[in-house]
């Protein structure tokens, strides 16, 4: 496996390793791997000739007061992990390689950052385009012809899908289940900062997600209903809830009524951790009581 910190020489790399009919695979990450990202590094190396991981701590997602200068690292471990899985390269520049000086643009998916995690006084639309810009440096940098991401984070799929679509982006998009511990907790980088205590209680999160599933497929079609029902259960279990919404699962906004496919989507504090987690349900038709196809749950 080979380790670049420098676009020149990551583009020299790659262009060894490309050729003809050799498919490149991306997994951008923040690092700190879990088996969140390992299954999408494992699919893109069953799916690609060249598989690239980049691992970059992106400032410009974060807000500041946010956990930017306390976010795990463990750049010794991940690279390990990334040759055990069969990566090519490791790209792992660092913020003046990614953003010289004078560094001016933005991308921004409208409609889409301001929604769920996107709300003012959330994280923001800024938080979005800090993720729509630096991944659009990253598909330009790799040029990559298959990229991977979690359906963990949703609405981050959701925006890119929709950037890849409007600026026509020649690469096809991948989005994988969430992985989860054997609680239902899905795995993120920030699950280290929960003591055993919050550990425990991050998992209402999952359960909170799958009880309204199970009012969907009991037939309640009421988002409000579903919405008492489950914020009740997460505060009596001590979760502090920033939002749960139930949207459309195109246009992130929220329905009055649930059909066709919606998003239920979590955004929690627990200690220290915001904590955010979702399930995609294609709603049954008409209102009797007839279950949801179940998700695909991946527990490690
Ligand atoms: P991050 O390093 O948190 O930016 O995540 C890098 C990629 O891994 C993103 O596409 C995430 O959606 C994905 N990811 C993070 N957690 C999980 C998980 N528990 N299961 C599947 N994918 C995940």
């Amino acid at each position: 496996m080979k380790v670049e910190r420098e676009i020149s020489a990551f583009r020299s790399e790659l262009a060894v390793q490309r050729s003809q009919d050799r498919r490149v695979g991306l997994v951008p990450t923040m690092g700190c791997f879990h088996e969140g990202h390992l299954s999408l590094i494992r699919a893109a190396r069953a799916e690609c000739e060249v598989v690239v991981v980049s691992s970059f701590l992106n400032p410009a997602q974060f807000r500041p007061g946010e956990d930017l200068s306390g976010y795990p690292q463990s750049e010794e471990r991940d690279r390990s992990l990334a040759s055990e899985c069969g990566v090519d390269i490791l790209f792992l520049p660092d913020g003046a390689e990614m953003y010289g000086d004078g560094f001016k643009t933005s991308v921004a998916v409208s409609e889409l950052n301001d929604k769920l995690c996107g709300e003012p006084g959330r994280r923001g639309p800024e938080h979005f385009n800090g993720v729509t810009t630096v991944v659009t440096k990253l598909f330009n940098i790799v040029q990559p012809d298959i990229a991977y991401f979690g359906q963990k984070d949703a609405q981050q799929a959701r925006v890119i899908e929709r950037m890849v679509e409007d600026l026509n982006f020649p690469v096809e998009l991948k989005v994988l289940p969430t992985i989860r511990d054997e609680s239902g907790l899905a795995l993120s980088s920030r699950n280290s900062y929960l003591t055993a205590e919050e550990r425990a209680r991050a998992a209402e999160i999952n359960r909170s997600l799958v009880l309204a599933e199970q009012l969907i497929s009991s037939g309640e079609r009421d988002p409000e209903r579903i919405d008492r029902v489950v914020c009740e259960k997460l505060r009596e279990a001590g979760v502090k809830l920033e939002y749960f919404e139930i949207v459309d699962s195109q246009s992130l906004k929220k329905v009055d009524r649930l059909e066709g496919e919606v998003l239920i989507a979590v955004a929690t504090y627990v200690g220290m951790a915001r904590l955010i987690d979702n399930s995609l349900v294609q709603v049954p038709e008409g209102k009797e009581a007839s279950a949801v196809r179940p998700r695909e749950v991946v527990n490690v």
